[in-house]
C-alpha cells in the first residue's frame, strides 16, 4: 500500500517535470548577446496600453554590441521603422519557434546588404521584408546585428522575444532556460479595496480606497484588519528588482487566497497581441491616469478577456457575509521563485455606507454593447460597439471650439471616430488645420487628421479634450554642424538636422545629383544620416537636395554643392 503510494508520487513528479520541458524546450537556445544577461525589463510586465511582450537586455548603456541568432533557422521578417521596435529582426526556427532581435543599430553585413537593395528599390527607409526560407539561413551564434536604440526604445537594450511561430503567441523567454541572477523577493507597496456592487462597503466607504499595510517580523505584510459586506476586490502596487539592476520589473505570479482556497492567479506565462489591450482592465486604470501609479487587480473584470489568468477559483472577487471572518492572502512572486505575502484580515460587518459614489447623469447614455453616435455644436462622436468597457453616461460637450469627451480616465478597448464641421472655415483655415489634443494644460499635440470637403475626422483610442489647430510653419533644414564646410571626403556620413513646429515631421526625401538616396531618420535626435558607401562618385561637385514635408503639408526644400572625391 505504502509502497504503491510512493510510486503513484514519483510517477506524477517524473510526468510533471516531463511535461514541463516537453512544453519548453529549455537548452535549445543560446542568449543572444555575449555578455551575462542582466535584464532592464520583464515579460508581462506593465506599460502604456500594453503588456511588455519580451525582456529587455541591458547593453552595458551602449549601442553595437554583436546580436547572435539563438538558433539555427532563417530570417523570416525584417522591419525597419522610426517607432516602435525600430530595426527588427524575426528568425524562424525548426521547432515551432520564432526569436525576435529589436531596436537594432544595424544589421550583419549580409542582411544588412539584402535590405539596403529593398530599401533602394522601394525608395524607402521605412519598410517591412519577408524573405523566404531559402534567402537568409543562419546558424546557432551567428552574428545577426548591433544592438541599438531605434525606435521607440529610450536607452541603448536589446528587446528579446520568443514566439509561437504558428499562433505567435509570445512567450516569457525565461521559461527558455535562460539564467538570470535573482534572489530578491517582489515588493508589494500598496493596496487598494473596491466594493463592486451598489450595495457592497469596505471601511463604510462605497467607493475604491486605499488601505495601509506594513511589514511583519517575517518579512512578509500585514493590511490592518478591515470590515466589509457584500462583493468586494483587491488591488496590489508590486514590483520585483533582479540582482544586479536597480531598475523595477515586473513579477511573474500573482495567487489570492481566501480562507485557503484559491480565488485568483495570474501568470505573466503568454500572451496574444490580441489581447494585451485588456491591460486597461487588469490595473486600475483611472488611478494610473491621475497619479501615475499602477496597480494590478487581484479579480477579473466582467469584460476582460485577457487568458494570463487561472480561473480555477472564480474571479476573484470576495463575497463578504455580515457576520463571518475572512483571511485574504495576496502572494506575488518572481520566476525564480521569490515569494512576498500580504494578509488581509477581513470583518464581515454590514454598517451604514457613508461615502457613496454618484453618477452624473447626462443625456448621453452610452450602451457599450452597441453603436453609440451623439451630435452637438459641429461635432460628431461615433463609437463603434464594444469600444466602451462598460455602460455610462457620456459627458460631452461643446464651448468655445473644444470638444469635451468624457475625460482620459476611463479607458477603450478599441478606436471611435471624431468628426468637425468645418465647412463655414475659408478655404487656406482649411489648408493648414488639424485635430489636437489638449492636455491637462492646454498644450496641443497633432493627431491624424483626415479632411474631406466639409469636415474632418480623426479615430482615436483616448477620450479627452480636442480642438481644431492651425499648422501654417514649414520644417525647419538644416546641415548638420561638421558639415559646413564644402568638401565632405573626409566624413563616411552625411547628416542633415530637421525639425518641425506644430504639428511634426510627416516625410522626407533626399537626393544627391538628382537621383533618390537612402536617408535614414533618428526621429529622437531629428537627424537624416546618408552612408557615403552607398555609391561611389565619379566626379566632385554634388548637389544634395532634401525636401520635408509636415503633417498637414507644409513643406521645406533645402538644395546645397558639396564637394567629394572617391
Ligand atoms: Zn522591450
Amino acid at each position: 500500500m505504502k509502497k504503491q503510494y510512493i510510486l503513484a508520487l514519483l510517477l506524477t513528479v517524473t510526468s510533471l517535470t516531463f511535461s514541463q520541458s516537453k512544453k519548453y524546450p529549455t537548452s535549445y537556445f543560446r542568449k543572444p548577446l555575449d555578455i551575462p544577461l542582466v535584464l532592464a525589463g520583464t515579460f508581462g510586465e506593465l506599460r502604456g496600453n500594453h503588456f511588455h511582450s519580451g525582456i529587455d537586455i541591458k547593453t552595458q548603456g551602449r549601442s553595437g554590441l554583436k546580436v547572435r541568432a539563438s538558433a539555427n533557422g532563417y530570417v523570416a521578417r525584417i522591419k525597419v521603422s522610426h517607432w516602435g521596435y525600430g530595426k527588427a529582426l524575426y528568425i524562424k526556427h525548426p521547432n515551432g519557434y520564432t526569436t525576435v532581435y529589436a531596436h537594432l543599430k544595424k544589421f550583419s553585413p549580409k542582411i544588412e546588404k539584402y535590405v539596403k537593395q529593398q530599401q533602394y528599390k522601394k525608395q524607402s527607409f521605412e519598410i517591412q521584408l519577408f524573405p523566404n526560407n531559402k534567402q537568409l539561413r543562419v546558424k546557432k551564434g551567428e552574428m545577426i546585428a548591433y544592438s541599438g536604440n531605434t525606435g521607440g526604445s529610450t536607452a541603448p537594450h536589446l528587446h528579446y522575444e520568443i514566439r509561437n511561430s504558428k499562433t505567435e503567441k509570445t512567450i516569457n523567454p525565461l521559461l527558455f532556460g535562460f539564467k538570470i541572477a535573482d534572489h530578491k523577493k517582489p515588493q508589494i507597496t500598496s493596496l487598494r479595496a473596491y466594493p463592486l456592487t451598489e450595495d457592497s462597503q469596505v471601511n463604510q466607504s462605497g467607493v475604491p480606497l486605499q488601505l495601509s499595510i506594513h511589514r511583519t517580523s517575517d518579512g512578509d505584510l500585514m493590511a490592518d484588519k478591515i470590515t466589509a459586506c457584500g462583493k468586494i476586490g483587491f488591488a496590489i502596487g508590486t514590483f520585483d528588482r533582479l540582482d544586479d539592476a536597480p531598475n523595477k520589473n515586473g513579477i511573474y505570479r500573482l495567487v489570492q487566497k481566501v480562507n485557503g482556497a484559491k480565488t485568483h492567479q495570474f501568470t505573466a506565462q503568454k500572451f496574444s497581441f490580441s489581447e494585451t489591450r485588456y491591460i486597461n482592465l487588469l490595473i486600475d486604470y483611472q488611478r494610473y491616469k491621475e497619479i501615475k501609479q499602477r496597480v494590478q487587480k487581484c479579480y477579473i473584470e466582467p469584460s476582460n478577456k485577457l487568458k494570463m489568468y487561472t480561473t480555477i477559483g472564480g474571479d476573484g472577487t470576495i463575497t463578504v457575509e455580515d457576520g463571518n471572518n475572512y483571511t485574504t492572502i495576496i502572494e506575488v512572486s518572481d520566476i525564480e521563485g521569490n515569494k512576498t505575502k500580504l494578509t488581509i484580515p477581513i470583518q464581515g460587518k454590514k454598517e451604514p455606507i457613508l461615502i457613496q459614489k454618484e453618477p452624473k447623469i447626462t443625456p448621453y447614455y452610452i450602451d457599450y454593447k452597441t453603436f453609440n453616435k451623439f451630435e452637438k455644436n459641429g461635432v460628431t462622436v461615433a463609437f463603434p460597439k464594444q469600444t466602451f468597457y462598460e455602460s455610462l453616461y457620456l459627458d460631452f460637450q461643446v464651448n468655445d471650439n473644444v470638444a469635451k469627451i468624457h475625460d482620459e480616465t476611463v479607458p477603450l478597448h478599441k478606436n471611435y471616430t471624431l468628426t468637425f464641421d468645418i465647412s463655414h472655415l475659408s478655404k487656406k483655415q482649411k489648408k493648414h488645420l488639424y485635430i489636437a489634443r489638449l492636455n491637462s494644460k492646454g498644450y496641443k499635440s497633432f493627431v491624424r487628421t483626415i479632411k474631406k470637403k466639409d469636415k474632418c475626422y480623426t479615430t482615436t483610442k483616448y477620450l479627452g479634450n480636442y480642438t481644431l489647430a492651425y499648422d501654417s510653419i514649414p520644417p525647419k533644414i538644416r546641415l548638420y554642424k561638421s558639415h559646413n564646410k564644402q568638401w565632405l571626403t573626409r566624413f563616411s556620413k552625411l547628416r542633415v538636422k530637421i525639425s518641425d513646429k506644430g504639428t511634426g515631421i510627416k516625410k522626407y526625401r533626399g537626393q544627391i545629383d538628382g537621383k533618390w538616396i537612402l536617408m535614414e531618420y533618428d526621429p529622437k535626435r531629428g537627424i537624416l544620416t546618408y552612408d557615403f558607401n552607398d555609391k561611389k562618385f565619379q566626379k566632385a561637385k554634388h548637389t544634395l537636395k532634401v525636401v520635408v514635408t509636415d503633417n498637414v503639408g507644409n513643406t521645406s526644400t533645402f538644395v546645397s554643392t558639396f564637394y567629394r572625391k572617391k
